[in-house]
């Protein structure tokens, strides 16, 4: 129900104005979010880099409705590969298609696409393409399919929660593309998703050990210990080597299990957003875990 209720809340624009421009609520952002200034970002990620954590920058924003404003989110993202650069970082950076012009044409979000996948190879990092809902699916394996074919440097992402998953995880494989496997994140339908945590988890652990075993450098993208053991049993049961792939979590989420995980010497990598355009990506974190609700109130209340 509440889960429910936030993933509705995340869609309402006049809520996410008056958050996003409220003075108390920056305080509380700041435990997921990096900073509003890519100089911010910079510095975070070289916080983690010290810490033989990697990173994936992520400017937030999400359906653009111009392509002025397509252009601009290309342009943030672009400069971030320069710093990345100019720093001699490691960092990749996470999109969604939505923020390059995907509801406005294919076409044009293709064209933002590439120039920043272009980038991202000749500096030798990569363009990791998030999914949002499943409108957009196709449209996004499209163009992952079709960057990957031209520049090789691009991962995708596959939501455990839906039906088609297991079909598009075999795809991927058979194509060497690296896959970013989470458990999905909006409200979907019961008829092309799961519903209960457990089928959800279930299919997490059947993807998760497929992508293991004949996927390209997979990233395992999850907090929920549980699958992490499972990952870590299906390794060690497989020979399969700490450098073949990733766990990747969020930023300021399970600080406590990304360091053990980095101390037993697997590879991490954060996703770390930054920006002004945080209300949609900050109420999809409080509807993962009703514990947050708690803690916005109670900074709230502080404040
Ligand atoms: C690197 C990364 C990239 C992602 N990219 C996408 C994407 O492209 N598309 C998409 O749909 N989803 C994406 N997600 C979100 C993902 O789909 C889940 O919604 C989210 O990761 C929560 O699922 P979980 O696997 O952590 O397990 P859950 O079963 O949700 O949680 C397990 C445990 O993890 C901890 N936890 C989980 N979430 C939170 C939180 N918000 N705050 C505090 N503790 C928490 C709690 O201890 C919880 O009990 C991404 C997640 C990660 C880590």
């Amino acid at each position: 129900m509440l889960r429910s209720f936030l993933l509705y809340l995340s869609n309402q624009s006049w809520l996410r104005h008056w958050v996003e421009t409220s003075s108390i609520t920056g305080k509380v952002t700041s435990r997921f979010v990096a900073g509003s200034t890519l100089e911010q970002e910079i510095a975070v990620i070289r916080g983690l880099e010290a810490e033989n954590i990697q990173a994936t920058l992520d400017c937030l924003g999400e359906n653009v409705s111009s392509p002025k404003e397509a252009e601009a989110s290309r342009d943030a993202y672009l400069r971030g590969l320069d710093q990345i650069a100019a720093q001699g970082m490691h960092s990749t950076v996470s999109i969604k298609l939505t923020q390059f012009g995907l509801d406005l044409s294919e076409e044009l979000c293709k064209q933002n696409v590439e120039a920043l996948v272009a980038r991202a190879k000749a500096i030798g990092s990569r363009v990791e393409i998030d999914m949002e809902s499943s409108e957009y699916i196709d449209r996004t394996l499209t163009i992952v399919r079709e960057m990957h074919d031209k520049y090789g440097c691009v991962r995708a992402v596959i939501q455990a929660y839906l039906f088609r998953s297991e079909a598009d995880v075999e795809d991927l494989c058979r194509r060497g593309i690296p896959v970013r496997l989470c458990k999905g994140a909006y409200k979907e339908s019961s008829k092309i998703a799961f519903a209960a945590k457990t089928e959800v988890d279930a299919a997490f652990n059947r993807l998760m050990n497929r992508l293991l075993d004949a996927g390209t450098y997979p990233a395992i993208a999850s907090h929920d210990e549980r699958m992490i053991e499972l990952a870590l049993e299906h390794v060690r049961k497989n020979n399969i080597r700490a450098e073949r792939f990733e766990f990747q979590m969020l930023y300021g989420i399970r600080r406590d299990l990304q360091r053990r995980l980095v101390k037993d010497g697997f590879r991490m990598r954060l996703y770390v957003p930054y920006g002004n355009a945080w209300y949609p990506y900050f109420m999809r974190r409080l509807a993962e875990r009703p514990a947050n609700v708690v803690f916005l109130a109670r900074n709230l209340l502080r404040s």
